[in-house]
């Protein structure tokens, strides 16, 4: 067990939390939780033009339904600025940054000659070693004086050592001309600040870490431990569009999808246990290291996803379902329907959506008749022995109150009847759903009132006598 780890998530709020997020999230949750350390909740909202109170709250929202808590209260980086405004005046007063009078255009004019000569655009120092008067009318940004040699390293946890060329960076902004300090540099600050040891996210970071690096040493800033952690990509192995699951965690919910299933889904993708795919979450947090994250892109595969919510589907308890029925416009059914029903519907399901859609099917009276499955029907035999269900129905003395008692029931009125158990099945599916498909009969039988199964059979007979 590692000691004092804190590690942290930290969304830009620009849009909804999406899985690749929320798997960075997980990450982050597991590595502190199962080192009794701690887990921060970082929101990076210091761009006002793309932020969106709606993805703020979407963002806390999704934590909250896939029950990653986290340590004290939401840091909000907008809240903020008189720290950072603190260190930036720290380095210039270290002389470890200074301002930069250079305009746009002078930056744009250089920029342009560097690229005709075949070079990569950087900044050229001028205003580093600076101690004239600086020009009129220019508001300075702060540049940080990064180093003009040597190499930037650090041991990544995933990918290994790590070396930059101290000449690949230039001394970067870290405060605009309006005063705002820059992306890398609140970061740093920040995780500096909040103590945090451990910092899992996407390597689509990676190019920032060496100047994140730059501002903890500037600052004698411990420097803390990355992983950085290939993306998710589609099994085409592109980048994951909305069609392949890159939305908003909550549509996951609105279709039916349980948040043990989603984390289960997203432990797997980037990080393995032997051939193992299922995992509680004491399984993840017993188990869940970041140093054995996999150093290549995993992809996104929605069958898998469907299989394992319609595995913790089926272990789900009926007060928990009845709990999320709400969420899905449901009422909770009678007592019958949850004893007897609900272990047939979560058999079936590999979604709630779907479950609730079986549900509504089986609660319902029959509105149509599959046309179909009618004109196979209707036939004088059928008619006879929908006549003859009624009959036996109403004469039933003792409760169905069973699936069991159910099947018994229907096999002794096919020997009633001096038929084979099953020739009936399809008269008394179209009977009691109006189409084929759907639970299975003994189930639903069991868990209907007799009226209503006396109901449903007068319907359908009245439905194939008629023309
Ligand atoms: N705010 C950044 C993002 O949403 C994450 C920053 C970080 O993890 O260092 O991509």
């Amino acid at each position: 067990m590692e000691t004092n780890i804190v590690t942290r998530f930290a969304p830009s709020p620009t849009g909804y939390l999406h899985i690749g997020g929320l798997r960075t999230a997980l990450f982050n949750y597991l590595y502190a939780r199962a080192n009794g350390g701690k887990f921060l909740l970082r929101i990076e909202d210091t761009d006002k033009a793309r932020n969106s109170n709606e993805a703020k709250e979407a963002i806390l929202r999704a934590f909250d339904w896939v029950g990653l808590d986290y340590d004290g209260e939401v840091i909000y980086q907008s809240e903020r600025f008189g720290i950072y405004e603190k260190y930036i005046q720290l380095l210039l007063g270290e002389g470890k940054a200074y301002y930069c009078y250079m305009s746009k255009e002078e930056l744009e004019d250089l920029r342009e000659a560097q690229k005709a000569r075949g070079k990569t655009p950087r900044y050229d120092n001028r205003y580093r070693d600076f101690q004239g008067t600086p020009p009129q009318g220019i508001q300075p940004v702060v540049r940080i004086k990064a180093p003009l040699e040597g190499e930037i390293s650090f041991d990544d946890g995933v990918k290994g050592k790590i070396s930059i060329n101290a000449k690949e960076i230039d001394d970067f902004i870290i405060a605009r001309s309006d005063g705002s300090p820059t992306y890398n540099f609140v970061v740093a600050i920040d995780d500096a600040l909040m103590g945090v040891t451990d910092i899992i996210r996407g390597d689509d970071h990676l190019s920032n870490t060496p100047k994140q690096i730059l501002i903890y040493q500037a600052l004698n800033f411990k420097i803390p431990k990355f992983f950085h952690v290939p993306m998710i990509l589609n099994p085409q192995g592109h980048k994951l569009s909305k069609r392949d699951g890159a939305m908003n965690v909550m549509e996951y919910q609105s279709m039916g999808y349980l948040p043990e299933a989603l984390l289960n889904f997203l432990i797997r993708l980037g990080w393995s246990y032997g051939d193992q795919e299922i995992f509680s979450k004491e399984e993840m947090l017993r188990l869940f290291n970041p140093n054995d994250l996999n150093t290549a892109p995993s992809a996104y595969n929605q069958e898998k996803l469907l299989w394992l919510n319609s595995h913790y589907l089926k272990v789900l308890s009926v007060d928990s379902i009845n709990a999320l029925l709400p969420l899905y416009n449901e009422q909770i059914p009678s007592q019958k329907i949850q004893d007897i029903l609900y272990v047939e519907l979560q058999e079936r399901s590999k979604t709630l959506q779907e479950f609730v859609a079986l549900l509504k099917e089986c609660l319902l009276p029959v509105k149509t008749y599959d046309e179909k499955m009618k004109n196979k029907l209707q036939t004088l035999e059928n008619i006879h022995l929908l006549k003859e269900l009624i009959i036996y129905f109403k004469a039933i003395k003792n409760p169905i109150d069973s699936t069991k008692v159910a099947e018994t029931e229907l096999e002794s009125f096919a020997n009633f009847q001096g038929i084979k158990p099953k020739s009936f099945f399809m008269l008394l599916r179209f009977a009691l759903l109006g189409k084929s498909g759907g639970v299975s009969l003994a189930p639903l039988l069991a868990s209907l009132e007799k009226e209503e199964i006396l109901l449903r059979l007068q319907n359908a007979l009245a439905n194939l006598e008629m023309a």
